[in-house]
């Protein structure tokens, strides 16, 4: 019998009365790591009821005590990123290397939570009229949701529950299904860091679950990060029923390619950043733009992918690990198998098989050439180890087709011109660009600002941006009378 995997309310895990419950399984292999619990309504109210209750106490926790733990969570996170990054990998299937990248891209934001309190300043105008004064507050929100993709099960949900609590509130994480159990062991340890009981509730499940969390009256903001179709749909609902939602979605991220570029650091960063972590990352070079006579590269380019291959996720051998599911890889192939009437296949990864390990979502390194824009496989996100290449004849034309693009998550260009750099970074219609940098994931003193169907709402993930979505600004007006002056009815709304 599989393990069954445990909610994470009150602060300790606790085992769920649900009849419902879905296999978690090691992509390499299918074997059932686990069982996770689809969480019973009761379960649910448990939690919200648990983190409203905390959340009257922690937002009275002066910030400086909120900082110092997470300065212990930081810490231990650190000292457990081997396990962590284990337990990831073989629910994910990313390499050991890539897994501890994820867990510490995920620390990184929790040292940026350590540091609230300078983020959490209002501001002040002395005599904005006679003898009034004007100063403004950073509070609390109350119960704040998130919502996490199977892509990133330690950085997603470190990009949402440490700023939220930093800032005063309270959290219910949802984690991906396919994924969950990295999420119990940071929330194990965020106990372990001394945080109170109640301010972190880990709830597993699916549908289900987020439908009855995104309409529950006492979620105050929603964080979400996953697929197109179901970012919409929970900025739709949440926002209608009155909620502050940030929801991030899919993408289609391309690299252009100038001629006068370094050729060898383009090429490598080229295959890193499409096929790495199986080409599963939201800031994925799916799309190489060869402007004029940078296309003749694209042999080499060949060359190169064809090196690189999955593997399980405990040999330095490997590349990268399997897809997800066998119903990724499905979707996967089927996509390959459209391209191969709509251009030109150099790779086709479609058969990959792995030595002593039959079962695995194996999908190979895949090139395709002459991609046209109206081809299904260009306007698909694959979301697997697929490189498309598009040639052009000049930058503009190169601008043009990345803006004409319905999404914005990140876009990078490899050139030695500072004038066509400036021109791109300048012009281009997406909210992350790399300048000879691959894939440009803004550190957590930035925000993560993807634009147009990569991302609904206004105020992006960590950063400044994080401090502002999870809290309020309350204004204050003052001023103080002389004990005998004179008064007079002032019946206009200016201030005197
Ligand atoms: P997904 O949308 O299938 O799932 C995300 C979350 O939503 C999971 O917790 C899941 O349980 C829940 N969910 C799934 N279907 C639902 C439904 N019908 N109603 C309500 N909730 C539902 O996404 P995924 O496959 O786990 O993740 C991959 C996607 O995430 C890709 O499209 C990728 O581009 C995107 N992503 C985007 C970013 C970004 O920052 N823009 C970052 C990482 C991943």
């Amino acid at each position: 019998m599989a393990e069954k995997l445990n909610l994470f309310i009150g602060g300790s895990l606790v085992q769920s009365g649900t009849k419902s419950w879905i296999e978690v399984l090691n992509p390499a292999t299918q074997e059932v790591l686990c069982e996770a619990p689809c969480a019973t309504d009761e379960e649910i109210e448990m939690a919200i009821k648990a983190a409203k209750d905390a959340f009257l106490s922690w937002r009275e926790t002066p910030p400086p005590e909120r900082s110092r733990v997470m300065m212990k969570y930081q810490d231990l996170l650190k000292t457990n990123q081997d396990e962590i990054a284990e337990i990831l990998s073989k629910e994910n299937g990313k390499t050991f290397e890539d897994a501890k990248g994820d867990v510490w891209r995920g620390i990184e934001v929790v040292e940026q939570a350590a540091n609230i309190t300078p983020l959490l300043m209002g501001e002040t105008v002395e005599n904005v009229a006679r003898e009034i004064d004007s100063y403004s507050y950073i509070q609390s929100l109350g119960v704040c949701l998130g919502i996490t993709p199977f892509n990133f099960p330690a950085m997603i949900p470190l990009w949402m529950f440490p700023m939220a609590i930093a800032c005063g509130n309270t959290f219910i994480l949802k984690p991906s299904e396919q994924d969950p159990m990295t999420s119990n062991k940071l929330a194990e340890l965020f106990t372990e860091a001394g945080a109170p009981p109640n301010l972190l509730q880990v709830i597993h499940g699916g549908k289900d679950q987020v439908d009855i969390l995104i309409r529950h009256p006492e979620i105050r903001a929603i964080s979400f990060v996953g697929s197109v179709p179901v970012g919409q749909y929970i900025y739709k609902t949440g926002t209608e029923h009155l909620k502050r939602v940030q929801s991030f979605a899919g993408a289609k991220n391309h690299m252009v390619v100038m001629p006068d570029a370094n050729k060898n650091k383009t090429i490598d960063s080229l295959v890193g950043s499409s096929v790495g972590a199986a080409g599963q990352r939201c800031m994925a070079i799916s799309v190489a733009v060869f402007v004029g006579s940078s296309k003749e590269w694209i042999e080499d380019l060949k060359n190169e992918m064809e090196i690189v291959a999955p593997g399980p996720w405990d040999s330095e051998e490997s590349g990268f690990g399997p897809v997800i599911s066998p119903q990724a890889k499905d979707k996967i192939i089927g996509l390959i198998e459209r391209g191969k009437s709509e251009a030109d296949c150099l790779i086709d990864g479609s058969k990959c098989e792995v030595d002593g390990y039959p079962n695995g979502n194996w999908i190979g390194t895949t090139l395709f050439a002459n991609v046209k824009t109206e081809s299904e496989i260009y306007k698909t996100e694959i979301f697997g180890p697929v490189l498309l290449c598009i040639e052009v004849s000049t930058l503009e034309e190169a601008i043009e087709l990345i803006n004409a693009n319905p999404f914005g998550n990140g876009t990078s260009i490899f050139t030695a011109s500072g004038r066509a750099a400036r021109k791109f970074r300048h012009e281009i219609e997406v909210g992350q660009v790399g300048i000879n940098v691959p894939i440009p994931v803004p550190l957590p003193f930035f925000s993560f600002t993807g634009w147009k169907q990569s991302f609904y709402g206004d105020l992006h993930a960590y950063g400044k941006q994080a401090v502002r979505f999870y809290t309020e600004t309350k204004t204050v007006t003052e001023r103080w009378f002389e004990e005998d002056e004179e008064s007079t009815k002032n019946l206009t709304i200016n201030l005197e």
